[in-house]
Parts: C-alpha cells; sequence; structure tokens
C-alpha cells in the first residue's frame, strides 16, 4: 500500500510527526511494535511547562507540577532553587504518549499497531507482527523509532556519540510535592533524581554509562524502600551527524536529540518532528525527492535548538572532569543570593543556554569553574 509518509514508531515524536503530516494533507501510516501505544514507559516523565504545551493534548496524563529543584551533594551541600511558579509538569508517560496518538489519528493517520519495521529497500518498508509480514511504500520515511532505531542501523547511519543507560522506581515515600531532587554525585557521569508523582510518591532513577544497576541500588537505600515497578532505558546523547538522507528523516531520540544535561527527550523530539513534517510536505510537492530537499530539514531543527543541544554536549563533557569535590565546590559557589535569583529568573530545562551565559559571567562561578576546564569553557563561548 502507498502513502506520502510513512513514520516508524508511535512515541512521541512519531505522533507528533503523524498529527503534522496529517494535518498539511498527507496521507501517513504510523508503525508502531507494541500493542500499546504507550508501553513500557522508559522515561521519568517531567516535561517542563513549554514542553508539555508542545505536546498539544489535554492534562488527563499530568500528576503533579514541580516550581522548584534541590541539588544535594554526598557531602551534604544543598543549593534549593524555587521560581514560586509552576516550571514543569510530571506525566504518566503511557497516558501521555495514548492521547498524542490518539491526536494523530483524529487528524486523519492510520496507526498499524504490533508491527515491526524489519527491513527496507529502498522506499519499501517491511513489517512484520500481528497482521503478518506486509510491504508499505512512501514517499517520505520518518525514522521515529527510537534510542535503538532500526531504520538508522538499516540505512548504515552513524549514530548518537554516547549511550546512557538509565533506570528508575517508583517509591512511596516522604517527599515535597512541589519539588525536584537533583543528587550529582549518585552517577558520577550524569546524575540521580527524586521527582514527586504527588503527595507521598516519588520516582527515584539515575543515568549513567558503567555500573549502572549497582549504583541504583546504593542509591534506593538512602529512600529505605523497596520498589514493585521498575523502569530501564537507553538515552542517546549527541545528535547523529546526518540527520536525512536516501528518503529518510531521523527524528526525536532514533536522532539522538535527548538533552546532554537533563536527558530530556521530548520536548526536542516533537520539535524535531513538527519540522520533518513541515520538510516531508515541501519534498512531497515535487516530483522526485532528493537530498538537497530534504536537507532543509537539518537546518531547520539546527536553528531551533542546535546550538542548545551543542553547548549542553560541552557541559556533559566538562561533567567527565568533575570530581565529587569539585561538584561540592560547585554547589556552595552556587548558593548565593543572587546566583540563585539569576537561576530562579533564567532557569529553562530546555534553552539552557541563556541561564549557562548569565552564570558564566558571574566572578565566582569563573573563577571557580576555569582551573578545571579551561578549554571546554572557551568553547562554551
Ligand atoms: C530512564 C529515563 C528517564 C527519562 N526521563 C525523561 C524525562 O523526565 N523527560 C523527558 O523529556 N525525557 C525523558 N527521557 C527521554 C525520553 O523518554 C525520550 O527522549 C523520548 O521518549 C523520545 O521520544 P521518541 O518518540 O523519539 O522515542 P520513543 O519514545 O523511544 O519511541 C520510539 C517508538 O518506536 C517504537 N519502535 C522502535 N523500533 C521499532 C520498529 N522497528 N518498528 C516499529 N516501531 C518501533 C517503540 O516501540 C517506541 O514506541 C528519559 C529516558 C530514560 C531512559
Amino acid at each position: 500500500m502507498d502513502y506520502d509518509v510513512i513514520v516508524a514508531g508511535g512515541g512521541p515524536a512519531g505522533s507528533a510527526a503523524a498529527a503534522e503530516c496529517a494535518r498539511l494533507g498527507l496521507s501517513t501510516l504510523c508503525i508502531e511494535e507494541h500493542g500499546t501505544i504507550g508501553f513500557p514507559v522508559q522515561c521519568a516523565g517531567l516535561l517542563s511547562t513549554a514542553a508539555f504545551a508542545e505536546c498539544r493534548v489535554m492534562e488527563r496524563s499530568v500528576l503533579n507540577r514541580v516550581s522548584g529543584a534541590r541539588v544535594i551533594t554526598g557531602a551534604g551541600s544543598i543549593l534549593s532553587i524555587n521560581a514560586g511558579t509552576t516550571k514543569a509538569v510530571v506525566v504518566d508517560r503511557g497516558t501521555l504518549d495514548r492521547d498524542m496518538a490518539q491526536a494523530a489519528a483524529d487528524a486523519g493517520a492510520v496507526f498499524r499497531l504490533k508491527t515491526q519495521v524489519w527491513s527496507l529497500d529502498g522506499n519499501t518498508v517491511r513489517t512484520r507482527g500481528a497482521y503478518g509480514h506486509e510491504e508499505f511504500r512512501s514517499r517520505i520515511l520518518i525514522a521515529a523509532d527510537g534510542p535503538r532505531s532500526t531504520i538508522a542501523r538499516l540505512r548504515g547511519m552513524e549514530r548518537a556519540k554516547v549511550m546512557l543507560a538509565g533506570i528508575q522506581a517508583d517509591l512511596p515515600g516522604p517527599c515535597d510535592p512541589d519539588v525536584v531532587e537533583i543528587y550529582p554525585d549518585a552517577s558520577p557521569e550524569f546524575f540521580g533524581w527524586s521527582i514527586p508523582t504527588g503527595p507521598g510518591r516519588v520516582r527515584v532513577g539515575l543515568c549513567g554509562t558503567r555500573s549502572v544497576p549497582e549504583r541504583f541500588s546504593a542509591f534506593l537505600k538512602r529512600f529505605g524502600t523497596t520498589s514493585c515497578h521498575l523502569v530501564t532505558g537507553t538515552l542517546p546523547l549527541g545528535p547523529m551527524p546526518r540527520t536525512f538522507g536516501n528518503g529518510t528523516l531521523y527524528v526525536g531520540d532514533a536522532a539522538g536529540f535527548a538533552k546532554p544535561t537533563s536527558g530530556g527527550g521530548v520536548y526536542t523530539g516533537i520539535r524535531s518532528a513538527r519540522h520533518a513534517a513541515a520538510v516531508a510536505a515541501e519534498a512531497c510537492s515535487h516530483d522526485t525527492i532528493t537530498d538537497p530537499i530534504l536537507a532543509g530539514y537539518e537546518q531547520r531543527w539546527k536553528e531551533d535548538f542546535g546550538h542548545e543541544l551543542e553547548m549542553g554536549f560541552v557541559l556533559f563533557s566538562l561533567r567527565q572532569k568533575m570530581k565529587p569535590s569539585d561538584t561540592d565546590a560547585l554547589i556552595r559557589a552556587l548558593d548565593d543570593p543572587s546566583i540563585i535569583s539569576t537561576i530562579e529568573k533564567y532557569g529553562d530545562m530546555d534553552r539552557p543556554r541563556k541561564l549557562i551565559k548569565k552564570l558564566l559571567i558571574n566572578p565566582a562561578v569563573f573563577r571557580l569553574l576555569q582551573p578545571l576546564f579551561s578549554a571546554g569553557l572557551r568553547s562554551l563561548w
């Protein structure tokens, strides 16, 4: 069967791409390997209010709203930030993903569930699953098939620079429902988190490149309870060097768009999906679809959030050089009323560049970081 666009993957990026393509009048098929959209959940569900708005769904997936963050080091230093207004929501990702898929279906996209893309031949997509072996053809393929993208592998594309492993549990336990807690020393390459899903319940997890299960077991002891609900997943950091080619556009985690500062990938995933849909619509208006037409996609996402990802990756690289004593010194240096008010004013989970520039012009912060990262700091500018 022929379509203008096939979207592989029914996560947030895939559903956003399918919805936008359908709204732009393209015949659109979305193929998802699982029988249920949004399962299994591989996410902490923390979205900035801007990221949630990008999802364009009603609020029934929202479990909690948060206004602040507390960074707690292994040495016991604490940095408390509170904007006094909702900065982020905590969502049930299963419900969110299903709401987004439903919106795409309502816009006219066709969904094929329990169907896996397993092979490609030019613009023919071969699938297997609940409907047996099938073949679909399209003018454009949008790869939204997540961190382990089968399509990127089949097309021989170079992937993200770093793959982080993540693990998380939902726990009962006391918490401040307005505040997310960050534990940098729980996982020295990244961090651990405790996210309140509502009064008396938290999501506790961490991401890292090594010893992740062992670190997680040690981290859980802090919360003094065992979990009956574990989430594991992979986070690709660093965009693939080329995000288009061969009639294919790569979006979301398939392209390595998770933010290297926070690991969040929903915001960039959805933004990239909308850019891909716009370029797909333009491409489908031509008789022949060529790489120079598809290159417009890469230009669009780079203009939108490319600099944010680039700076995030520099910060991620600097983070790899920090010892727990450096992190502790940094947190103590930031614990100053004027710096805290700068963070509260300019902090933006999705676009941290502005805040980082503001912080680096603070002499105390710059003095502290300069000996550690003189080369990296130069590239931040
Ligand atoms: C532990 C952890 C915590 C996280 N916490 C957050 C957070 O708090 N906030 C945030 O913004 N982000 C978070 N993320 C990242 C976020 O989950 C991803 O960035 C986001 O889900 C990417 O969306 P996507 O649509 O690109 O990919 P995915 O959500 O991975 O969706 C890909 C879809 O493609 C399907 N698929 C895969 N292969 C095939 C195939 N061959 N054929 C058909 N279908 C296929 C999959 O089943 C899946 O449904 C977290 C990630 C991890 C691992």
